[in-house]
């Protein structure tokens, strides 16, 4: 038996990483004369979706933790007629000011009747579902929803969420605190198998007998019947609905909109309910990008929709670090970090930025230039007066 030598293995080895390389259309860790191909064991497909990852910009430098998680990687909660996977803290250990959910049920399938103690904030991404609530001073809400529309319970406040013909939807959840989990949530059926049957039947007037049938845990989602429509789906309420609407259609608000892309804002000053969530839902045409910016009230936590992005971080003290973001990616940005999204592909770029604010609030780079003495900006940046007296005074979100 022959045995192949160092020499033929490091030549079999490096034919396979280029062989693999090209077939994949991947790059390797090289800028200029620095670096060289990778050899050993390599992710290929993970690597074409992080080239500033593999070849970073030459301006990223120092330790940064790591600003990117993809739901792809998240635990999938499997339930009859749907699933959940979520993005905490556990996760994304940076992310401590808030946690996402993305979630999904079939037509009839219900996210079970549950409150907890932060608020919930969601993004309609595709379907239609019904949500129902009923708030601490007893006004009730019911409508439907489809996708680009958000809802806001307000913590503690007790709702439920169901799909509705023909394929029910699929949704983001936003929660106000990196520890949040869709496990750990106050469900009706844990309230009932964990309360003295006797005590449940006096405290509902009920006869015992009624509640034979009770489940014996949480049901989480499950599918059921869809609900009829909405208009003969309402419960009469004595002292009538809720006086916030828990509803906003952002979508047919109208943007901030250039030829580069647009932007719609949702915070409380227009979705009066909605104080412990600020939101924007941001579109950057190819070629364009977020532009730099920065945010001086809060975390910033990202759930892209589609496209495909590059943002670099600057983080003071000379440290900046690029990541890459498509579809179903989320990214975090600590407050006060000035930031770039940068559309790298050839379709639209959409993503959510949401904040643990009552008001969206952002600092532009340009718009602070040019409002700024020419000469004293001219004295630092070495960047001629004449130059800086054309920057655009009014904020460009998307250029
Ligand atoms: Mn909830
Ligand atoms: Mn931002």
């Amino acid at each position: 038996m022959n045995f192949p030598n160092r020499r033929t293995l490091l030549t079999a080895a490096a034919a396979l990483g280029a062989t693999a390389a090209s077939a994949q259309g991947g790059d390797e860790p090289i800028i200029g004369n620095k670096g060289a191909p990778i050899i050993g064991p390599r992710n290929g497909e993970r690597e074409l979706q992080e080239p500033d990852i593999l070849r970073p910009p030459s301006t990223d430098r120092g330790s940064l933790p790591n600003l990117k998680f993809s739901f792809a990687d998240a635990h999938m909660k499997i339930r009859e007629g749907g699933w959940s996977r979520e993005v905490t803290q556990r996760e994304l250990p940076i992310s401590t000011s808030m946690a996402g959910v993305n979630m999904r049920l079939a037509s009839g399938a219900v996210r079970e009747l549950h409150w907890h103690k932060q608020a919930e904030w969601a993004f309609m991404l595709a379907g239609t579902a019904r949500i129902t609530a009923v708030d601490n001073d007893g006004h009730n809400f019911i409508a439907d929803v489809t996708a680009g529309d958000l809802w806001y319970f307000p913590s503690g406040i007790p709702h439920s969420i169901q799909g509705l013909p023909d394929d029910g939807c699929e949704f983001l959840l936003a929660f106000p605190d990196g520890e949040f989990s869709e496990d750990s949530t106050f469900a009706i059926a844990d309230l009932f198998a964990h309360n003295d049957r006797s005590v449940l039947a006096k405290n509902l007037s009920v006869d015992v007998k009624a509640l034979e049938h009770i489940p014996k845990q949480e049901l989480f989602i499950f599918q059921a019947e869809p609900p009829p429509p909405l208009q003969t789906d309402v419960v009469g309420d004595p002292v009538g609905a809720v006086p916030l609407d828990m509803v906003f259609k952002m979508m047919q608000q109208a943007p901030t909109q250039s030829p580069a892309g647009n932007v719609r804002i949702a915070d409380a000053r227009n979705f009066p309910i909605s104080t412990d969530i600020a939101a924007a839902l941001v579109e950057v045409n190819p070629g364009h990008m977020r532009e730099l910016h920065w945010h001086p009230n809060a975390d910033e936590w990202q759930y892209y929709i589609s496209g495909k992005a590059r943002m670099t971080v600057f983080a003071a003290e000379a440290r900046a670090r690029t990541f890459d973001y498509q579809a179903g990616d989320v990214g975090y940005v600590p407050m006060s970090m000035s930031h770039f999204v940068e559309n790298i592909g050839n379709e639209p770029l959409r993503f959510l930025e949401l904040f643990k604010s009552p008001r969206f609030m952002d600092v532009s780079l340009t718009q602070w230039m040019a409002l700024t003495p020419p000469e004293l900006v001219e004295a630092h940046l070495k960047i001629d007066r004449h130059i800086l007296e054309r920057l655009r005074k009014d904020k460009l979100p998307v250029v």
